[in-house]
């Protein structure tokens, strides 16, 4: 297969050799006129050596590199990464009677940039946030089926809102292949329905489980609330652990009947349970010091660079809200899913919040994503989730 070479100017290629796999506009000495926006494309340096072979696109980030090796990008190239990745997900021991929800794709992380696929039962649900992942769609539908051992009969296609709207692909949300089963999926014995035909995101929040194993630890004879709760991925682990009443809020009255019904599903009938469709910062304004472990899980405030100001003033905010309320001896859970915020960044505007409270305040436990959301080492962009466990006096 002949691919169209994409020249770099004189020196650009530094970042590639450290195995960076994104090439910027800038770098970029001369390129094809007739190019098109997916198009799998070969790199080189200025003076016509191979660097890297991966998916073209309109944009300040030009080439994703999916391989460092002049190989073909095929089947066999996509079968190869999937094995891997499932191999990954079982050497991480995530395949289990009593778990089969998990990331399955994490993008950079398994060295398929523009890729997710997240994996619930038999459903894969896929993600191309570029548009060669996009055109690839099929042979990794197929990949996916196929995989030794993984069992996975249905892919589902949701990729609406990851695509670049400016590319113009006009993709469908839909099945590739198979169709709907059953949407309920386990996580550490634990059930839940996963929408991911009207869902967030893929329908569930994977990222969070380690998290949540670490909050049933700590939930024994709690009051909980669990702020920005969603399907309430936080709040039944809680009620595995003991919580002496659990308090799910969000302002979003679909994700208070995913809360309600995944709690049903686990805890049938269970009183200990409440859950309120309510802003966050209004119902934190009535708390009193009901709660004695409180988890903070907001959706990313800093979306892109520019909004990192806002975000951490939001941050301050929020925290500064929970330790105003949270009773003595309590334990916050507080959470930034903003790429664009450093771990640094999240720490200063938590400290902040703790120094406004004045309250005795240390950190118990430093929390990141899950390994099946794996960090390319050469990738730093790709730690994204930050979180601290801070017991408060
Ligand atoms: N903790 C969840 C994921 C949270 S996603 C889990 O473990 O799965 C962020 C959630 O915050 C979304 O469900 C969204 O509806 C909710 N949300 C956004 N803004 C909010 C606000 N101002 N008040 C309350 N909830 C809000």
């Amino acid at each position: 297969m002949e691919y169209k070479i994409i020249r770099l100017k004189k020196g650009k290629e530094e970042s590639l050799l450290r195995l960076h796999p994104w090439v910027f506009s800038g770098a970029v000495a001369s390129m094809p006129e007739n190019i098109e926006e997916g198009e799998t494309v070969k790199v080189v340096t200025s003076t016509g050596d191979f660097i890297g072979i991966g998916h073209f696109q309109i944009g300040s980030i030009v080439v994703r590199i999916l391989s460092f090796d002049d190989i073909a990008i095929d089947e066999a190239f996509f079968a190869d990464r999937l094995t891997a990745a499932y191999n990954l997900r079982r050497t991480l021991n995530l395949i289990r009677q009593d778990n089969n929800a998990m990331r399955l794709v994490h993008g950079e992380g398994d060295f398929l940039p523009g890729l997710i696929v997240d994996l619930y039962g038999n459903t894969a649900v896929v993600q191309a946030h570029s548009p060669g992942m996009h055109f690839a769609r099929n042979i990794i539908a197929n990949a996916l089926v196929n995989l030794d051992g993984a069992d996975i009969k249905n892919v589902y296609y949701k990729s609406e809102t990851t695509l670049p709207f400016k590319a113009q692909l006009d993709p469908q949300n839909d099945y590739i292949i198979g169709s709907f089963e059953t949407n309920i999926a386990v996580e550490n014995g634990l059930k839940f329905h996963v929408d991911w035909l009207k869902g967030q995101k893929t329908g569930f929040f994977v990222d969070q489980r380690d998290n949540r194993s670490l909050l049933e630890h700590y939930a024994a004879g709690r009051n909980v609330l669990n702020m920005f709760c969603y399907t309430g991925g936080f709040s039944f682990y809680a009620m595995r652990g003991g919580a002496n009443l659990v308090h799910s809020v969000d302002s979003s009255s679909k994700a208070i009947t995913l809360t309600n019904a995944n709690v049903e599903l686990n805890f049938p009938g269970d009183t200990r349970h409440q859950a309120f469709a309510e802003d966050a910062f209004k119902f934190l304004n009535g708390i009193d010091d009901k709660y004695d472990l409180i988890i903070l899980d907001p959706p990313a405030f800093a979306k892109h660079r520019s909004a990192i100001k806002n975000a951490m003033i939001g941050y301050r905010k929020l925290n500064a809200m929970a330790f105003e309320k949270i009773r003595p001896g309590g334990i916050l859970f507080t959470f930034s899913c903003s790429q664009a915020i450093s771990k640094e960044q999240f720490r200063l505007a938590v400290f902040s919040a703790a120094a406004m409270s004045k309250r005795k305040v240390r950190i118990l436990h430093q929390l990141t994503q899950p390994a099946d959301h794996p960090i390319n080492i050469y990738h730093p962009e790709g730690e994204y989730l930050k979180g601290l466990i801070l017991y408060v006096e």
